[in-house]
């Protein structure tokens, strides 16, 4: 079995979660499986690799960022840097407002996580709409950093989350 068909097996579907009508994609099984969680790490790292990204940090969304951005990290060699929701960091913070379906919400960094001229590479479990990463990419051009693009395990094709993203370019290993 490939890579990419471990993954894929280890990824559930629930519908009308959190509300009905969606399709809820849930990657908890991809953590409970050693082999599935060390495979994406190792596509990701492959992806870095084939395309000679040079990556100074890996930026992680929260929550499910934090799950693998670490790892891919350590991979590397690299830093890791967290985009919080408002008020989880302590100290100086930049801060970007976006849109939610309903109503908005405010994404932070510490304002010495990244220093002007670094290169970025910002990961979530899932790419939807897009504003989640759009938000990001938004604080990291705040702190002057350069991305060099966004990766997600699953991108939902029919949300077009990718177009709001341009001219960042992003890697998903599954496409839905
Ligand atoms: P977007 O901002 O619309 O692209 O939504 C992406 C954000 O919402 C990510 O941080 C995801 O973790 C979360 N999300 C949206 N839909 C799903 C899903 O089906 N499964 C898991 N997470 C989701």
């Amino acid at each position: 079995e490939g890579k990419l068909q471990l993954v894929h097996r280890h990824i559930r579907a629930f519908p009308d979660f959190p509300k009905k009508g969606i399709l809820f994609r849930d990657i908890c099984p991809i953590l409970k499986s050693p082999a599935a969680l060390t495979a994406v790490i190792d596509l990701f790292e492959e992806r870095v690799r084939s395309h000679h990204l040079q990556v100074d940090l890996i930026v992680g969304l929260d929550a499910r960022g934090f799950l693998f951005g670490p790892l891919l990290a350590q991979r590397l060699g690299v830093g890791f840097v967290l985009v919080r929701k408002k008020g989880k960091l302590p100290g100086p913070t930049t801060c970007v407002k976006y849109d939610l379906e309903y109503g908005t919400a405010e994404a932070e960094t510490q304002e010495d996580a990244v220093a002007p001229g670094q290169k970025v590479l910002i990961i979530d479990d899932l790419l939807a709409t897009g504003g989640t990463l759009y938000a990001a990419c938004e604080l990291m051009k705040k702190q002057q950093a350069q991305i060099q693009g966004c990766m997600v395990i699953i991108e939902l094709k029919d949300l077009n989350g990718a177009d709001r993203l341009k001219p960042h370019s992003v890697f998903s290993l599954l496409q839905y």
